[in-house]
């Protein structure tokens, strides 16, 4: 599954895609994490849009895409630690929230009305050339239905999005296959609000320790409910499956029929595979996914940060 091809859409492809952005549409595009949904940050419009065929609650507010560090800077105001972070991330999977300039062309409803803004630089050379061209800043969260499965291939976005986006840009399966790890730096500590592709230990060792993750369920906007979740339900930590269960194997001691994140235990290529498995073994056939236990450590954390909120009680389905 981690093997993808490595053509992707051709340069007018690219253009005529930045042209429909420019002109307020909506378009899916590869990022190194996952699929994004773009739409111009500073189009009341097209924001309204794209919360609207997310299906996304208004308080969850949009991560903001950028083509290079000199754009982000023209966005908000970045104090050392944000440049110290940007200049050892950024191209890559790290989203900084940081306060935003009042007078910022990004509409307010990107942040959800919030003071802050969340900014990125994608390294994925899709997403790049589309920012080039386009030359806006772009609010892009990953191109699901709120609340379900992020997709890590055009086919995904295109079985959830389908005609109720303006284009899908294909450059095969996500590398990564895990968000971005997102950083508040709106305080004085700085402190982890989603975790993801780039590790605790890699941003403390650039800008020393982080706060703790607040114990409540809910630390970022959003973050609280059910999010990830494929429509049957998930068992975690199995150790084999029950009758009429789909089965999610990782490492040399899974089961040889199962599908495995990864046979050898890899935590990476686990990643890269999460979210395409959980897609392939949702199917009427089974009453549910049971998935076998992920190492806590490097890139376990942010899979069973996944796993844990996709088998999380449903609540309003968002
Ligand atoms: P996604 O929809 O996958 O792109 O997720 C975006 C994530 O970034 C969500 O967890 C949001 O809560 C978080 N986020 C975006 N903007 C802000 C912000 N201004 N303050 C705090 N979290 C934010
Ligand atoms: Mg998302």
């Amino acid at each position: 599954m981690r093997s993808s091809p490595t053509t992707g859409p051709d340069a007018e492809t690219i253009a005529r895609a930045a042209r429909t952005l420019r002109g307020g549409g909506l378009v899916a595009f590869p990022t190194e994490t996952v699929y994004g949904l773009g739409a111009r940050a500073d189009a009341t419009t097209a924001i309204a849009r794209l919360y609207a065929v997310k299906g996304r609650p208004a308080a969850n507010p949009l991560i903001v895409h950028v083509a290079s560090v000199d754009a982000a800077l023209r966005l908000a105001p970045f104090e050392a630690r944000a440049r110290d972070l940007a200049a050892a991330f950024w191209p890559g999977p790290l989203t900084l929230v940081l306060p935003r300039f009042p007078a910022s062309e990004v509409v307010p409803t990107v942040s959800a009305g919030l003071p802050s803004l969340a900014v990125r630089v994608p390294s994925h050379p899709v997403a790049l050339a589309l920012l080039t061209k386009v030359d806006l800043p772009i609010a892009a969260p990953s191109a699901n239905r709120s609340g379900r499965v992020s997709p890590t291939r055009a086919e995904h976005v295109k079985a959830q999005l389908g005609e109720r986006v303006d284009a899908i840009l294909d450059a095969g399966a996500s590398a990564i296959g895990l968000e971005s790890t997102v950083v508040s730096l709106l305080g004085a500590d700085a402190a982890i609000l989603r975790e993801g592709a780039i590790e605790r230990a890699a941003i403390e060792r650039v800008i020393g320790p982080l706060r703790a993750a607040a114990p409540g369920p809910a630390h970022a906007p959003g973050m609280g409910q059910s999010h990830y979740a494929p429509t049957r339900k998930l068992r975690l930590n199995a150790e084999a499956p029950r009758p009429g269960e789909a089965f999610l194997g990782f490492g040399p001691g899974a089961p040889n029929e199962a599908l495995n994140l990864s046979p050898s235990g890899d935590l990476a290529e686990a990643a890269a595979n999460l979210y395409a498995s959980l897609i392939a073994l949702d199917r009427p056939e089974y009453e549910a996914i049971a998935v076998m236990p992920i190492p806590e450590h490097g890139l376990g954390v942010a899979i069973n940060d996944r796993l844990r909120r996709a088998a999380a009680p449903r609540g309003d389905g968002a």
